[in-house]
């Protein structure tokens, strides 16, 4: 008997851990050394976690055999609370907030929780593609806004408008975004909060890089910037704090909640099912948010993420027909190959031939959900002299692929 996967997954995918990724596993099984640029997942590239999370788990083990309540630990989601009210997002209570494994269960419940077949969903392009696909498997259309490179790659709020249709029911944004490293100003997140008004939007707000800054840069949660306005706001441990393993992330529910009842009890419903979240985990968050907050000295001047970011930039800008906005915070860079001289038609062929000739592994922009087979994402997570050698092939590559 064939056994085939459920229509629901008939949309679904997945790229970044897409066929590249196992091509790359089968040659490290043949003894290649292949230099992984394609994931944020900061713990392998030497970034450890602040000691206190770490003792504080340990120190909690014993006392967290058992379930917790669906939503989460009171000590964790209170931490989370005083949170919001550093951030400015008002009126946030215990019982808005839930614990989840990893911010990612969160965003499929928060999906699972809302759409009807053919509901629609706008999501921007690129995206970080988890977005896209819990929509379809949540029945949902992702329909996907362009954001402008030339502009630093803002949401075009033009084409935000142009997409949407009588089936519209939410808007999200990622914030600082994954992969482009744009953050939006108090102006552009007033402008999206506009269209959200006018059209009576749900937003969802995927902040998990909040605290992930450079320059100066300063980060308005959406949810403080229009707290009339229903909005979910995602956030996490994995990559502020370093524990992307632990699986710790959480979801505000804040603004007009009174006219989300029923939604709200699908949500509580949805958290039940799964019990709760990884209890050991729950116990960092405390810790976490209210003790030293270490990713300041990895983004500040002297900091690891900065001269990383910096020399990245510097290094792919340097390579003939390749040209990148420099990321204003997050973890990545999303090169444009000038099509002029570099006419792919297929990246995820550009990106496998990447990795068979030269051993670096990055992700094609399309896996982001990007319309044009011309740009790739690198992780600026590899220590400076590993970026140096990476970057150093993809140039040595790029030259054999030119026109
Ligand atoms: N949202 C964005 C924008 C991300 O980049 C990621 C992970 O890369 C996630 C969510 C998922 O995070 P978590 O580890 O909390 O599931």
């Amino acid at each position: 008997m064939q056994v085939s996967k459920s229509n629901k997954l008939a949309n679904v995918c997945y790229d970044i851990r897409g066929p590249v990724l196992r091509h790359a596993k089968r040659l490290e099984e043949e003894g290649h050394r292949i230099l992984k640029l394609n994931i944020g997942n900061p713990a392998p590239f030497g970034f450890e976690a602040p000691e206190e999370i770490l003792q504080d788990v340990i120190h909690n083990l014993p006392t967290a055999q058992g379930y917790s309540d669906s939503k989460g630990l009171f000590s964790a989601r209170k931490a989370i609370m005083h949170y919001t009210q550093t951030k400015n997002i008002p009126n946030v209570g215990i019982e808005d907030i839930y614990l989840g494994n990893g911010v990612s269960e969160l965003i499929v419940m928060a999906m699972q929780g809302l759409l009807n077949n053919g509901d629609e969903v706008l999501i921007p392009a690129p995206d970080y593609p988890l977005w896209t696909a819990a929509v379809s498997l949540s029945g949902g259309k992702p329909v996907h806004y362009l954001c402008d490179e030339q502009s630093d790659w803002y949401p075009d709020i033009e084409d935000i408008r142009s997409k949407i249709t009588s089936n519209t029911r939410a808007l999200v944004l990622i914030n600082p975004n994954n992969p482009t490293g744009a953050v939006y100003s108090r102006d552009m997140l007033e402008q999206l909060a506009a269209i959200a008004r006018e059209h009576n939007l749900l937003v969802l707000a995927d902040e998990i890089y909040d605290k992930i800054l450079y320059d100066g840069t300063e980060h308005e949660s959406f949810a403080a910037v229009a707290p009339d306005l229903l909005c979910l706001t995602f956030n996490g441990l994995s990559k502020s704090y370093r524990v992307a393993g632990f699986r710790s992330g959480w979801m505000i529910i804040s603004g007009p909640k009174h006219k989300a009842q029923s939604y709200i009890e699908g949500i509580d419903i949805l958290a039940s099912m799964r019990l709760c979240a990884n209890v050991p985990s729950q116990h960092a968050i405390q810790t976490a948010l209210g003790g030293y907050q270490s990713i300041n000295d990895l983004i500040l001047p002297g900091g690891r993420l900065l001269e990383q970011r910096d020399a990245a930039w510097e290094m792919l800008n340097d390579i003939p027909g390749v040209s990148c906005t420099k990321p204003k915070g997050a973890l990545y860079l999303f090169p444009r190959l000038d099509p002029k001289m570099y006419p792919i038609h297929n990246d995820e062929k550009m990106v496998l031939d990447l990795l068979l000739q030269e051993k670096i592994l990055v992700v094609q922009g399309t896996a982001f959900n990007w319309p044009w087979p011309d740009h790739f994402r690198i992780v600026s997570l590899p220590r400076k002299d590993d970026l140096e050698v990476a970057i150093g092939r993809i140039a040595n590559f790029l030259h054999g692929y030119r026109q």
